[in-house]
C-alpha cells in the first residue's frame, strides 16, 4: 500500500517511506491512497492483541520491505497485558486499560511499534537517523523508551520546561546514551513549532537524516488502530453490537487510529472524543470555524493542546463540517470537573482516574441515561494515576501504588539540557 499527503494525493510514498519520514515533503500528513476493508468475519477466531493485529496491518504493509517482519513487530511492540475492565452498574460500559506498557501511557503502543520498524529499516544504512520528537508529557517518555539503545539512531525529545508532571518529566530525562532530553522554555505548541521548523530546515537536512516519532507518523496510528479492533471485537461478540469509545484527546491520534478502524468496517459505533480546557475542536464542531490558537495548561497536561495535528487527517476524511459532526461528536471537560470526578468515581467504582481518564469518565457520567444504557461504551485509559501522585492522590486520599516498571525509571539519573524556544538553540543542542 502507498501512502499519500493529505495536501497533495499526487504526493506518494510507500510504508516504509512514510514511517522514516513523519511529514510529507509537502508538509502534509500521510494518509493511506486507500483503505482497506476489513469486517469482523474477517479476523477468524483471533482474541487477542497480537494475534488480532496482523490481519489488520497486513493490507497496510503488503508490498513493503517490511511485509515480511510485520508478525516478529507485531509480537516485538505488543509485549504487554491490555485489559478490558468492566466498571460496576448495571449498564454496558468497561475500561481500556492503555497503560500497562513500560511508561504506563497508550503512547507505548505507537512508540514501541515504530521503533521496532524504523530499527529494521536502519540495519542497513550508514548514516545515523535522528528522531525529533515534541512532547506534552507522555510521548518523549515512551518513545525514549521504545528507541532508547538501539544501534544508529538517535531520540531527541523536546519538552515545555515547567508544563509536565515531575514523573513524566523523570521518564523524559532518565535516559542518556542515544537519547537527548531538552528542556524547551516554551509550551508544547512552542516544541512542535521547533520540529517542523528543523524538517523544513534543508541545511540540517543535509547534514542528518532527520525523522518524527510525534503523532503526526503514521507509524503511531497503525498500532493504535489494533487496540480499537480488538476491543470493538471483543465487544461486538459478546453483543452483537457495535461499540462506541470515548477518548481523552489532545493533538488527535488516539482516536484518529479509532475513526480510522471504523471507516475500514471494524464494529465501532459513536466516537466521542473529550478535552480539558482547550477547546479548539468542541468549539469547531459547535460554530464550523476552525480556530487553531494557543494552549492552556491544564492538570490533563498530555492533552493541553492548541493546534492540535491530527485535525488535517479528519478532515482530510471528512472535509465537510456536517460530515464531521455526524462522525464524531466532543465534550469540554474543565479541571475543577476532572478532580470532582477522580474523587467521585474512586468511591463509585473504586476506579482510579488518572486525570485525563477522568475526562472520559466526566463525558460518560453527563451522558443522558438512555444514552448510557444504549452501550457497550468503552472508555480508553491513556495513562496510569501512579504519574499524576501530586494531582490525584489529594483527591481520594490515599497514595497510588507504582507499577513496578515504572518505579525501575523513576530511579535513574536525570540528564537534561535546558533551551530556549529557537530554531538555532535546538540546531546547537544537537548530538
Ligand atoms: C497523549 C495523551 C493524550 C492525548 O492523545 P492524542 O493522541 O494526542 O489525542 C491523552 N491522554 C494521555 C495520558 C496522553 O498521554
Amino acid at each position: 500500500m502507498r501512502f499519500v499527503s493529505t495536501r497533495d494525493p499526487g504526493e506518494s510514498a510507500t510504508l516504509a517511506a512514510a514511517l522514516q519520514r513523519g511529514l510529507a515533503p509537502d508538509g502534509g500528513l500521510y494518509v493511506p491512497e486507500r483503505f482497506p476493508r476489513l469486517v469482523g468475519a474477517d479476523f477468524g477466531t483471533a482474541v487477542t492483541l497480537p494475534a488480532l493485529a496482523p490481519t489488520f496491518l497486513a493490507p497496510f504493509f503488503a508490498t513493503d520491505v517490511l511485509a515480511a517482519e510485520l508478525p516478529a513487530i507485531v509480537a516485538e511492540a505488543f509485549d504487554f497485558p491490555v485489559p478490558i475492565v468492566p466498571l460496576a452498574g448495571g449498564d454496558d460500559v468497561s475500561v481500556l486499560e492503555l497503560f500497562h506498557g513500560p511508561t504506563a501511557a497508550f503512547k507505548d503502543f505507537g512508540a514501541r511499534f515504530l521503533a521496532a520498524c524504523v530499527t529494521r529499516l536502519q540495519r542497513d544504512r550508514q548514516r545515523p537517523l535522528t528522531i525529533l520528537v515534541a512532547t506534552s508529557g507522555d510521548t518523549g517518555g515512551a518513545v525514549a523508551a521504545a528507541f532508547h539503545g538501539r544501534p544508529g539512531i538517535e531520540v531527541v525529545v523536546l519538552f515545555p520546561r515547567g508544563l509536565v508532571s515531575p514523573r513524566q518529566e523523570l521518564q523524559l530525562t532518565c535516559w542518556g546514551g542515544n537519547v537527548r532530553s531538552l528542556s524547551v522554555a516554551g509550551t508544547f505548541d512552542d516544541c512542535q513549532r521547533l520540529v517542523k521548523a528543523a524538517f523544513a530546515d534543508r541545511a540540517l537536512a543535509a547534514r542528518r537524516d532527520l525523522s518524527s516519532a510525534n503523532s503526526i507518523n503514521v507509524g503511531r496510528l497503525l498500532p493504535q488502530a489494533c487496540y480499537y479492533v480488538y476491543a470493538s471485537l471483543a465487544g461486538w461478540r459478546r453483543t452483537g453490537r457495535p461499540v462506541s469509545f470515548i477518548v481523552p484527546s489532545g493533538n488527535l491520534g488516539n482516536v484518529l487510529a479509532a475513526v480510522w478502524a471504523r471507516h475500514i468496517g471494524l464494529p465501532i459505533g459513536e466516537l466521542v472524543l473529550t478535552f480539558n480546557a482547550n477547546r479548539t475542536v468542541p468549539d469547531y464542531l459547535a460554530s464550523g470555524e476552525w480556530r487553531p490558537r494557543p494552549s492552556v495548561a491544564t492538570i490533563a497536561s498530555a492533552m493541553d493542546v492548541g493546534n492540535p495535528s491530527n485535525m488535517e487527517r479528519l478532515r482530510h476524511l471528512h472535509p465537510d463540517w456536517h460530515d464531521l459532526k455526524a462522525a464524531v461528536t466532543a465534550v469540554g471537560v474543565d479541571d475543577d470537573a476532572i478532580r470532582d470526578r477522580i474523587r467521585i468515581d474512586r468511591v463509585r467504582f473504586g476506579q482510579t482516574w488518572c486525570p485525563h481518564t477522568a475526562t472520559a469518565a466526566e463525558a460518560y457520567a453527563r451522558f443522558e441515561p438512555a444514552r448510557r444504557a444504549a452501550g457497550p461504551w468503552v472508555l480508553a485509559a491513556t495513562a496510569h494515576p501512579a504519574k499524576f501522585p501530586e494531582i490525584v492522590e489529594p483527591l481520594i486520599g490515599q497514595p497510588v501504588p507504582v507499577p513496578p516498571a515504572l518505579a525501575r525509571l523513576l530511579e535513574r539519573p536525570r540528564q537534561v539540557t535546558e533551551i530556549p524556544a529557537s530554531l538555532g538553540a535546538l540546531v546547537a543542542a544537537l548530538p
